[in-house]
């Protein structure tokens, strides 16, 4: 409509150029990460519907997060493409469940579950199976990955086992039952779950010729973005939506599948040409996003055996080094991050072009604590700020109402800030096990710590501190926090970091344990990892930041930065003073640009010789972690399966 096709074509490389001018399917786009992959395939569509073969409301793109589509949304704008639907799988399908519904069974579409906890609870507890909350989570993720599979409840034990899946102390069978019985106790209640959106869809489309023939006749073409990540359910579904129709576009890059856990399937991506044997295959090698720096240190962590990725050519000019710190403990490492962002914006960069990425929510707090120190707006994407946890909110309330009661019997503030703390559920020790309780027990001593800093810094002073200050300096954070902001640094999961880009980015946490995360330990899980980390790797512009803790709170448990990080540490960039050994192996080590640890995971005391090193512990210390890096594991779990794409 009025826009130059030409000029739609002018800013494309020829490769890109050939996506944007194959208007006919089936095509399929395999290539690494920022080489203009989105770009392609929004142009082909500005392409087409300028040209005159592509009707703007017959086009159909699709995506995996709300994000994602808004940002599809928002370049097919510019390119002139109006009209066009650029949507994730889920609002699609709700939309059309919306639509179709109705007329094919004649009710109202049966509204969405928002938590399906309780009915998984209640459905075990009609088994009379004990589960507690992390186990309840377990399950809720366990089911949906069975859902999204394709895998029905009579069917579940049999595969579950072929999948190498589990569920912690509850028998696969067992598994099935529960399942079984919260797809009843659902049913009963005339509610829908997430997974059930794409499967009455296609279930809607499959049984009803007339619903099929509309549906086809409405989107004639379909384009997939990050089509590595689709899962069986939702290619089924783009079969039925396609019918006999070859008008398929799909572009990814298996580098970057890193959903895998929650049932994505790259093979369908792979094996497209093999599937659509007339398809146009496009390879882009072409890195347009980041410098050779960036591109070099990504290359390098995806060179070796087995994490096949594609080699990109960096096309922009040289730019800084990637740089790699190590801290003492998690909290001077946030440190480090947030003076890192201070340093960039000085230096005149926006906020809101910088983001630090980590691999799971849990590790937001320091970070969330040292931003807000020092003033620093940002953005939690996908998650709760820790100041709006409901514990923490208690905790502020309850204090502000003692301090209004009857000035607080004697003993220190930081005496009366525990005995509160206690009264709300905080112990000296730390509760056994992972789950809810041991979250909210984090929550509470990282409020005890904030406490603990105040009363250290007035002794130095000599003024005792008051229970007054620590509830007016918990406040004064919390307000800094709640600060509704429209622009600031990004801080977000890897995984909901995916397609997005900034100039600069810091990635937090990067050792083992937390990526790879414990709970990897198939060659397959880790490799998935490994992608995660080439994901945030490839998320900077030109200035990437690479950081990791030597322990989590100064404890004994000593970590090493991750193993995927081999081939890129550069001994002369590693944080000066913080080495992670002396003994001569480590020196020869880092003289090789590898880092090795010389200190048991285990116990904490010097390794004797390469093979224990290389285990990263003593042979007779028991493989444990440290209990912090325990407890994420439920959450490592949770957030495979949880999607935020409706
Ligand atoms: P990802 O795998 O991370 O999703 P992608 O392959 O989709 O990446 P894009 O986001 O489309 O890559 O492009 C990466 C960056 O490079 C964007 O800023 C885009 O505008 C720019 N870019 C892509 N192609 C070109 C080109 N031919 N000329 C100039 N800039 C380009
Ligand atoms: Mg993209």
């Amino acid at each position: 409509a009025g826009t130059d096709p030409e000029e739609l074509l002018a800013g494309l490389d020829p490769e890109q150029r050939e996506v944007a001018t194959t208007l006919r399917g089936p095509v399929a786009v395999i290539a690494g990460a920022g080489t203009g992959k989105t770009r392609a395939i929004t142009h082909r569509i500005a392409y087409g519907v300028a040209t005159g073969v592509y009707r703007p409301t017959s086009v159909l793109a699709v995506t995996f997060t709300t994000r994602a589509a808004g940002e599809l949304r928002g370049r097919l704008q510019q390119l002139g493409a109006h009209g066009v639907q650029a949507r994730t799988f889920h609002s699609a399908a709700l939309r059309q469940l919306q639509y179709f519904w109705p007329r094919a069974y004649g009710s109202e579409v049966p509204s969405v579950l928002d938590n399906r906890m309780s009915l998984v609870a209640e459905s075990a507890g009609r088994l009379r199976v004990r589960v507690d909350t992390a186990r309840l989570r377990d399950l809720v993720s366990e089911i949906g990955w069975a859902k999204v599979s394709n895998v029905r409840p009579e069917d579940y034990a049999r595969l579950a086992q072929q999948h190498n899946r589990s569920v912690a102390t509850i028998d696969p069978e067992t598994v099935a039952r529960i399942f079984t019985g919260y797809e009843e106790a659902k049913r009963d209640r005339g509610r829908i779950d997430f997974e059930d959106i794409l499967l009455c869809t296609a279930a809607l489309i499959s049984d009803h010729p007339d619903v099929a023939e509309q549906v086809r006749r409405t989107y004639r073409h379909l384009v997939v973005d990050e089509y590595q990540d689709v899962s069986p359910l939702q290619e089924a579904l783009l079969t039925l939506w396609r019918g006999d129709s070859q008008e398929i576009c799909v572009v990814g890059d298996p580098a970057q599948t890193i959903h895998s856990f929650a049932g994505a399937q790259p093979t369908f991506l792979t094996g497209f040409a093999r599937r659509f044997p007339g398809a146009s295959v496009v390879k882009l090698v072409r890195d347009y996003r980041s410098t050779p720096q960036v591109v070099g240190c990504a290359n390098a962590v995806m060179a070796v055996a087995g994490a096949s990725s594609l080699k990109l050519v960096a096309q922009r000019p040289d730019g800084p080094q990637v740089s790699f710190a190590e801290a003492a403990d998690e909290a001077s490492e946030a440190s480090g991050v947030a003076d890192w962002v201070e340093a960039q914006h000085a230096a005149g960069v926006d906020y809101r072009d910088l983001a630090v990425l980590y691999r799971i929510n849990a590790q937001s707090p320091p970070l969330e604590q040292a931003l807000a120190d020092r003033g620093i707006p940002y953005l939690v994407r996908s998650g709760e700020r820790f100041y709006e946890r409901p514990e923490v909110r208690q905790t502020l309330v309850t204090l502000r109402t003692q301090l209004r009661a009857a000035e607080s019997e004697g003993g220190s503030a930081l005496d009366q800030f525990k005995a509160l703390l206690g009264a709300l559920g905080w112990t000296e020790r730390p509760p056994e096990g992972a789950g809810a309780v041991r979250e909210r027990w984090e929550s509470l001593a990282a409020l005890l710590s904030v406490a603990e800093d105040l009363a250290a810094a007035r002794t130095v002073q000599g003024v005792p501190l008051t229970l007054a200050e620590v509830s007016a300096e918990l406040d004064r954070r919390a307000e800094a926090q709640h600060v509704p902001v429209a622009q600031g640094v990004t801080v977000s999961t890897l995984h909901s970091a995916k397609g997005l880009e900034w100039q600069g980015v810091a990635l937090l946490g990067v050792h083992e344990g937390s990526l790879p995360f414990v709970l990897a330990t198939t060659p397959e899980q880790v490799a998935e990892e490994r992608r995660l980390l080439y994901v945030g790797m490839t998320r900077a512009m030109s200035l990437l930041r690479v950081s990791w803790s030597r322990t989590r709170n100064g404890g004994g448990n000593v970590r090493k930065p991750s193993r995927f990080l081999d081939p890129v540490l550069p001994a002369s960039q590693r944080t000066a003073g913080s080495g992670v050994g002396s003994s001569s192996a480590a020196r020869k080590a880092r003289g090789r640009g590898v880092v090795l640890s010389v200190h048991c995971r285990s116990c904490g005391r010097g390794l004797n010789d390469a093979a224990e090193r290389k285990l990263g512990r003593h042979h007779d210390c028991p493989a444990t972690f440290d209990e912090g890096t325990l407890d994420l594991l439920r959450e490592w779990r949770r957030q495979e399966a949880a999607s935020e794409s409706l």
